[in-house]
Formats: C-alpha cells, sequence, structure tokens
C-alpha cells in the first residue's frame, strides 16, 4: 500500500538500512558524536541558536513548550484539530487561555491577534500551528510574529512548525520556540520531537526548570554537551543523520524544497483542473487538501482498493468532507503522478468525470514549468 497522508510519512529505504544497525548505547562517545551531527543538522535547517531533540510525538514538545513559557495567559489560534492542542494542554495544566476560533480553512488575521493582545496584558505567550494540517492550512505565521516582537518582544512566539519543517523555508527571525516532529518531512518513524529555540527562550527555560521528564533546562544542560536527560531514541537519531546525508547528497535543503513546492503546486493544479475544491483558502505546501462533501469518502476508498494508495480523509466535523494528500519528504516524481492519475480515475468510475489524461497532463506541465 503506497502511503500518501500527511503523516506519518513513509520511511525511505537508506534510511530504513542506516536504522537497522544493531542498537549503540546513548552514553557513548560513538552516540555523542551521532547526537552532535543532528544537532548541527537541524540548527542549520531551522536557523536557529538552540535545538532540543525530545523522545515523544510532536504533541509532547507542545506540551513542554506551553508548560515552560507560559506563566500567566496564553492565546492560542484554533483553525482546527492541532490549534484545539494547545488549549487542551493548557487546560489540562490549569494555565489560562483564550483561542482564536477560525473556520478550517481561514487564516487568522494579525489584527485579529493583535487586538487581543493589546487588550489583555496578561497574555505571555502565543501559540499557533504554521500548517494547521487539520485543512492543510497555512497561517501567515512569520508576519504575526514580527507584529507581536514589534509589540511586546517578552510574549512568547510558540510555533507548531511539524508539518513545514523540511517542508518550506522558514524564517525563525521572530519566533521564539519552533516545534518539529520526526514523522512528517524528515520520512523517520514517529517518536522524536524537536523544538528549535530562540537564545530568549533559552534564558527563560534555564530560569523557569518546568516539569521533569520534559524539563527544558535539563534537556538544555545536557543538549548541549551531544547527550540527554533520559534514554535517547537513538535509532530515530541515527536516522536524522542519514536524513541530512541524503538532503546533501541531493542537492541540499533548497533544492528539496523547490521540488516539494513544485510537485505541491502542480498537484494542486491538477486536481482543480479536473474539477476539485482546493479546501483551504491559503493552502500550504505539506499536503492538498481537498472539499468533496459528497465523494471524499467514496474517492478514497477506491484509491485504497482499487489502486493500493492510501491517502488521509478529514477529521471530526469534517472526517467525510475532506481528503489530503501527503507533499511532505522527498517523494518520486513516479509516485506523484501516479496519485493524480489514480484519483482522475477514481473520478471516472464514480462517474463524475470521463478519464482523458488531463490531470497528469496539468501536474507535468506545471511540475517542469517551476522545476525544470
Ligand atoms: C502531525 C502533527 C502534530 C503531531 O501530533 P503527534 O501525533 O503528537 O505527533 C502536531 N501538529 C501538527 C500540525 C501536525 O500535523
Amino acid at each position: 500500500m503506497l502511503l500518501f497522508t500527511p503523516g506519518p510519512t513513509p520511511v525511505i529505504e537508506p534510511i530504513r538500512q542506516a536504522m537497522s544497525e544493531p542498537t549503540i548505547h546513548h552514553r557513548t562517545p560513538e552516540f555523542e558524536a551521532i547526537f552532535a551531527q543532528a544537532r548541527e543538522g537541524l540548527k542549520n535547517l531551522i536557523n536557529m541558536p538552540e535545538v532540543l531533540m525530545l523522545a515523544s510525538s510532536g504533541s509532547g514538545a507542545m506540551e513542554a513548550c506551553v508548560c515552560t513559557f507560559a506563566q500567566s495567559k496564553i492565546l492560542s489560534v484554533n483553525s482546527g484539530k492541532f490549534g484545539e492542542r494547545f488549549g487542551k494542554i493548557a487546560k489540562a495544566h490549569h494555565i489560562p487561555y483564550e483561542e482564536i476560533i477560525n473556520e478550517w480553512d481561514t487564516p487568522v488575521s494579525i489584527e485579529s491577534v493583535m487586538e487581543i493582545l493589546k487588550k489583555d496584558q496578561s497574555i505571555d505567550a502565543f501559540c499557533i500551528q504554521m500548517c494547521e494540517s487539520a485543512g492543510g492550512l497555512r497561517h501567515p505565521v512569520e508576519s504575526i510574529a514580527q507584529a507581536i516582537k514589534a509589540y511586546n518582544p517578552r510574549i512568547v512566539v510558540i510555533v507548531d512548525a511539524i508539518t513545514a519543517m523540511g517542508v518550506e523555508k522558514i524564517d525563525t527571525t521572530h519566533i521564539d520556540a519552533l516545534i518539529g516532529g520526526s514523522q512528517k518531512a524528515f520520512m523517520l518513524p514517529p517518536g522524536l520531537s524537536i523544538i528549535g529555540l530562540s537564545s530568549y527562550a533559552v534564558d527563560l527555560a534555564n530560569q523557569r526548570d518546568v516539569g521533569f521528564y520534559f524539563n527544558l533546562k535539563t534537556e538544555l544542560k545536557n543538549q548541549s554537551q551531544n547527550t540527554t536527560a533520559w534514554t535517547a531514541p537513538t535509532t530515530i537519531i541515527i536516522g536524522l543523520t542519514k536524513y541530512f546525508d541524503i538532503v546533501k547528497q541531493n542537492g541540499g535543503i533548497e533544492h528539496i524544497y523547490t521540488q516539494t513546492k513544485a510537485r505541491s503546486l502542480a498537484t494542486h493544479k491538477a486536481l482543480e483542473s479536473l474539477g476539485l475544491k482546493i479546501f483551504p483558502k491559503t493552502p500550504a505546501l505539506a499536503m492538498n487538501t481537498i472539499y468533496d462533501e459528497k465523494n471524499a469518502s467514496a474517492i478514497r476508498k477506491i484509491l485504497k482498493n482499487d489502486f493500493d494508495l492510501n491517502i488521509a480523509g478529514g477529521q471530526d466535523k469534517l472526517k467525510t468532507s475532506l481528503f489530503r494528500i501527503n507533499q511532505m519528504g522527498m517523494i518520486p516524481l513516479n509516485k506523484s503522478t501516479w496519485v493524480v492519475n489514480a484519483i482522475e480515475l477514481a473520478l471516472d468510475k464514480l462517474s463524475l468525470r470521463r478519464f482523458d489524461g488531463l490531470g497528469n497532463k496539468i501536474f507535468l506541465e506545471t511540475y517542469y514549468q517551476l522545476n525544470g
């Protein structure tokens, strides 16, 4: 079955092989050298002064950031399942919070964020998704972060970039905590989360010393020495160093960004040419999200049964109205064209549109225009 869900993504063969070596102990010079390599790779990728790796899925890093960086009150943007999670974490820890609730297809505006921050001086942390994966929505995070810092640099800007890290170049100038996860663009198994930190965030984490397992002060002390407070997920970190090797061998990260963008926009145009409707008003590059209340589930079913292809549906209220196609990681062109083709064939099977190969024509035309 071809896995085309926006996380987890397929683990490519060279990474699987790198992770199949016998387990090494985490308190050894051998692993410390690997850890140092992974740290360097991540710091270069996100262009931040400090980075931490935690043994958890992405939500663990979200919880660590909320608990460490919000003392009085959080403002969070809730435009889907993942935005909602920041509020749920705050609630679980009895941290006061306010949410801006947007339709899942609609990006939050800078004005609405600034209005609340100016009204409520107690807010000391702001949380948002770079790409809200529930609807494939890209928020204008960099501009919001810049506006917040211009207004009050003490407000901590926490960004869930789990479906943006490794997908597109992120301007981290005004971001304090940037969260990533292994199972998306890094093409690794789930189980490793990442937090990029600004120097302001490093200072706060050291002053505050919050929690036990997810104590960022403890991790900063250890990870700056290329070790971890607890047993490190050695296998995934070995896979991460392999990922950076592969990126280098394939022309560097900028080249991967170009290819990802070309693939994502080409799929977008191809699906539109088949009469399908893109759901978000500002689509993220990480995935293509299609709204079809009547046929989304039937299309997914045909893809699974007839074409051995697993794409994601929607979540919650949009469970059966959406389908989502992954664009994260290094996806071979023949697989991307196969997805577009299979969708066009599914539309034919449902008698919604006669197959004429238009999807792949538009896909390839657009792709070679953008990545020629
Ligand atoms: C996948 C994802 C997460 C991570 O959730 P986990 O299941 O905890 O790994 C968080 N935020 C976004 C936007 C995601 O796409």
